[in-house]
């Protein structure tokens, strides 16, 4: 029989994991059955139940609810305890059981695919959300220069400031007003504005010559984000597509205790784009 897994989150229909854990499960002749599961704001403990009934094993939670799957796991790893956020759960001895491969799936991104470091990066990273927790928290144990954390609710922004000293964190409107003191080598956009097909408001003046990154993807065109820093001379922009099959790749090792060979699904991935 499948072992039954599923995301949840809204939206869920834009979404490559089933076609990655497939191609993760094919590796190791593993027989599963990923779905996608719309699930909006405060539906996922009723969601979950329905899944756990068919038998459900675990699965990923993506936007807006990683939180909200956050409250409702009994036990975390360090990673999603950190984060405050939960992407990927399974059920243990009838427990719910929570991890957060966000931060570590973009660190391996950036080293295997981008075959970069995080030695004294000044970054910029847009969002407070669940993606960019994670990716703060990962951050605070790498030897970064500095961290400027900008979000439209200034207050998600700054309760992840405490997460190490190199942590500043303000709204859009400060960061627009100031001079360009520090150069950024990284911009980070790990808000869900690509999502609505909008760009973040930040001043253009702050991504020339930086590497560009948007955690979301779309399909094989360059997001709106991606569109606006090419034109606004970004030198290195990426999507999260690379991310994304990373992260997946630690979810599947928390299941299944298999470690599955990124690469091939990534250039698969790419090449049907
Ligand atoms: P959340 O819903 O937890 O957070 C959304 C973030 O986006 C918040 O900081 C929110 O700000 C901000 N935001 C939303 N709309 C706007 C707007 N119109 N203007 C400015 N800021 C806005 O989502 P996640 O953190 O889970 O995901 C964020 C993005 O990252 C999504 O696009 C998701 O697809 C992508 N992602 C990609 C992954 C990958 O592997 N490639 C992994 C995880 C996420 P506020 O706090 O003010 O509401």
């Amino acid at each position: 029989m499948a072992v039954k897994l599923a995301l949840f989150g809204d939206p869920v229909m834009h979404s490559l994991s089933p076609r990655i854990h497939t191609a993760f499960a094919k590796q190791f002749a593993l027989n599963i059955e990923y779905q996608r599961i719309l699930t909006p704001n405060d539906e996922l403990a009723k969601t979950l139940a329905i899944f756990k009934r068919a038998e459900g094993f675990g699965g990923n939670i993506t936007v807006p609810i990683k939180k909200e799957a956050f409250a409702l796991c009994d036990t975390h790893t360090s990673y999603a305890r950190h984060a405050g956020a939960v992407n990927t759960f399974w059920w243990e001895n009838d427990k719910l059981k929570g991890d957060n491969t966000d931060g570590r799936g973009f660190l391996n991104y950036i080293k295997k695919h981008l075959g970069e470091d995080m030695a004294n990066k000044n970054i910029l990273l847009l969002g407070a959300g669940g993606a960019a927790s994670a990716l703060a928290s990962m951050l605070s144990e790498q030897p970064i220069r500095s961290l400027n954390i900008v979000n439209r609710n200034v207050a998600h922004a700054e309760a992840l400031v405490d997460m190490s000293q190199k942590f500043q964190a303000c709204g859009y409107d400060e960061i627009n007003k100031q001079a360009l003191s520090t150069k950024f080598d990284w911009v980070i956009n790990a808000t869900s504005c690509s999502l609505q097909n909008k760009v973040p408001k930040l001043s253009e003046k702050w991504i020339e010559n930086t590497t560009a990154i948007d955690l979301s993807y779309c399909g094989g065109e360059p997001t709106v984000f991606m569109t606006w820093a090419r034109k606004n001379n970004a030198v290195n922009i990426d999507d999260g597509l690379g991310m994304l099959v990373e992260q997946a790749a630690l979810s599947f090792k928390q299941w299944f205790d298999k470690e599955p060979d990124t690469l091939p699904v990534l250039l698969n991935l790419r090449e049907r784009e």
